[in-house]
C-alpha cells in the first residue's frame, strides 16, 4: 500500500473542506488515520450512513485523513453495481475521502503473504472442515489441528490458536475481554473456495493503510479480539476502536433495510444528516435540516464528541422516528 503520512501544508483549509482524492491537500494530523470499510452487499441505508457519518466525524474533528475502502472480497455475495451505488451516495451526502478508493479485491498479494508469513512461523494449519460439518459448533473443535481430517480434500487455512486473555479499552463501550481459544477457537483465514476471511483483510489493509483509529458498528465488537490476536501474530500494531450501537428496529430487531425510514432520500441530504447528527447525540438545531451540506457538516465538525454518542450496543430507532425529518 502506499504511504498515507500527509504532507502538512498550511493553507489554513477547514477540515472538511479539501478536495476528495487528493491525499494532500488537507492539513492532516499524521496521529490520526481513519477509514469506512463498506461491504458491496447493498446500498447505503440509514444504519450505514450512521456509521460513515460518526468515522467521518471523528477523523476530521481530529484533523485526521478519512480512508474510503471497500470490502469486495466475497464476490459470491456482492451485490452488481453496488460498490459504484455507497460511492454515488457518499458523493451526494458531501463526504471527501482521502486519496483513491482502496478495494480489497486488488489486495490479493498482501493477504498471501500475510498467509506465508504465518506459515513459515508454524501458526497455520490447514483445514478440510465444511460450514457444515461445523454447524453445530461453538467453536472450531481442533478436528484438522493434527492434519486436514479428509485426506485430498479442498482446505481451508486457521490460524492456530492459543488460549490467552486479549484486552483493549473501547473508546465507547469501554474494557472488552475475551479469550479468543474459548469464543472461537482456531480462525479461518482463507476459505476452502480460497476466498480470503474478512478478519485477515481487515487486520492486512488497516495495518498496510496506517490506520490508527476504527470506528464502525458494534456488531464487530466481538470479532475485534481475533483481529487484535492476528495482529499480534503478525507483528502489527494494533489500532484505537470505537463501536458505535447498530441502528436497530423499535423492537431490537435487525434493520428492515426496505423501510421508508431507513432508505436515504439523495434529494435532503442536509435533513438526512441532520437526523444521524441527533441520532449520535449532537443535538443538531432544527434548521440545520435546511442549510447547505457543506454547512451541516461544518457545525457537526466543530460539536461533535465521542461521549455523546449513545453508549448501548443497539439504539432502537423509534428515537430518531419521532424527529421531525
Ligand atoms: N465491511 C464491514 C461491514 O460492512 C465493516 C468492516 C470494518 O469496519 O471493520 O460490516
Amino acid at each position: 500500500a502506499p504511504a498515507t503520512t500527509g504532507t502538512a501544508e498550511t493553507s489554513g483549509a477547514e477540515p472538511g473542506s479539501a478536495d476528495a482524492g487528493d491525499g494532500n491537500a488537507r492539513t492532516a494530523n499524521a496521529a490520526y488515520v481513519g477509514r469506512f470499510a463498506p461491504s458491496p452487499t447493498g446500498d447505503l441505508h440509514l444504519g450505514s450512513l450512521y456509521t460513515a457519518v460518526a468515522s467521518y466525524l471523528d477523523a476530521r474533528a481530529h484533523s485526521g485523513r478519512w480512508l474510503l475502502r471497500v470490502e469486495d472480497l466475497d464476490r459470491p455475495r456482492e451485490i452488481p453495481g453496488s460498490t459504484d451505488a455507497i460511492l454515488a451516495t457518499l458523493e451526494v451526502f458531501g463526504f471527501e475521502w482521502d486519496g483513491a478508493v482502496i478495494r480489497q479485491s486488488a489486495r490479493h498479494d498482501y493477504y498471501a503473504a500475510a498467509i506465508e508469513r504465518l506459515r513459515e512461523r508454524g501458526l497455520l494449519f490447514e483445514c478440510s472442515c465444511s460450514r457444515q460439518d461445523l454447524a453445530e459448533e461453538e467453536r472450531y473443535p481442533g478436528t484438522c489441528r493434527e492434519g486436514p481430517r479428509l485426506a485430498g480434500a479442498a482446505t481451508g487455512s486457521r490460524l492456530r490458536v492459543e488460549p490467552r486473555q486479549i484486552h483493549f479499552i473501547d473508546r465507547i463501550q469501554g474494557h472488552f475481554r475475551q479469550d479468543v481459544a474459548a469464543a472461537c477457537g482456531d480462525i479461518l483465514l482463507k476459505r476452502r473456495d480460497r476466498i480470503y476471511a474478512y478478519v485477515l483483510a481487515v487486520v492486512v489493509d488497516d495495518a498496510g493503510s496506517g490506520v490508527t483509529h476504527v470506528l464502525r458498528g458494534a456488531d464487530l465488537l466481538d470479532n475485534t479480539p481475533r483481529q487484535i490476536y492476528l495482529q499480534q501474530a503478525l507483528g502489527l500494531p494494533t489500532p484505537t476502536y470505537a463501536h458505535i450501537p447498530l441502528i436497530s428496529e423499535p423492537d431490537g430487531a435487525k434493520l428492515a433495510k426496505s423501510k421508508r425510514s431507513v432508505r436515504l432520500d439523495a434529494n435532503t441530504p442536509a435533513a438526512q444528516l441532520r437526523r444521524v447528527f441527533d441520532l449520535l447525540g449532537l443535538a443538531p438545531p432544527a434548521d440545520l435540516a435546511q442549510v447547505s451540506i457543506e454547512a451541516a457538516w461544518r457545525w457537526a465538525i466543530a460539536h461533535w464528541e465521542l461521549r455523546r454518542v449513545p453508549k448501548s450496543l443497539c439504539l432502537p430507532l423509534t428515537l430518531g422516528a419521532q424527529l421531525p425529518d
